[in-house]
């Protein structure tokens, strides 16, 4: 994609223009801060994403959400993506964001959000429950692909593409077209993510 052009060297004398884009940078950042915590979002990814300070982050996730941020580490290993049901939900969370990225110079965070509105929308949770995916999890998702910790591969059955281990194996059969026997109910939703990830 085409780089942005970079803003000219600040020169003596030109402090307010800057101070008016930082003012801007910080009510965008805010913005996003406000829809990500909306969203599910930790604070560790906030602090990842955003330049905002820690203190500046747990007043607004107060403000926004009441109650004190939950604390502890963010989920880190890969082994939760290759479980049966998670592995569904987030090989269709990684689908929708390719899509999406195939069709806009946008990246990043941004892009999340927008794949993770679109995967909430297709895989509603069942009221009173937290969606399968989080979307702090689906953030380290992408981390974990970037750095290659996992990565996709077609199903010979249905075509559509799944996490796996960067390891796993050649003739790879998904868990739609191999569904465990205590998974039967989930059907309806099999049959969309089948659709979606043929996409
Ligand atoms: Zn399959």
């Amino acid at each position: 994609m085409a780089s942005k052009p970079r803003a000219a060297a600040v020169e003596p004398g030109r402090e307010p223009v800057v101070q008016v884009k930082s003012v801007l940078n910080e009510v965008r950042e805010t913005q996003l801060a406000v829809d990500l915590f909306r969203l599910g979002a930790r604070l560790q990814l906030l602090e990842a994403e955003t330049s905002l300070s820690r203190n500046r982050l747990i007043k607004l996730y107060k403000e926004v959400l009441g109650g004190s941020p939950p604390k502890g580490m963010l989920p880190f290993s890969v082994d939760w993506f290759l479980t049966w049901q998670p592995n569904i939900h987030a090989s269709l969370f990684v689908a929708i964001h390719r899509q999406l990225q195939a069709g806009t110079s946008e990246q990043g965070i941004e892009i999340i959000v927008k794949a993770y509105r679109l995967y909430l929308e297709q895989m509603p949770p069942e009221p009173g429950h937290d969606p399968v995916l989080s979307l702090t999890r689906a953030w380290t998702l992408m981390r974990f692909l970037g750095s290659n910790m996992l990565t996709t591969a077609r199903c010979r059955c249905c075509r559509g593409e799944y996490l796996i281990l960067p390891q796993g194996h050649y003739q790879f059969v998904c868990g739609l077209c191999k569904v465990p026997s205590r998974a039967g109910k989930t059907r309806k939703v099999l049959d969309e993510v089948a659709a979606l990830a043929r996409a």
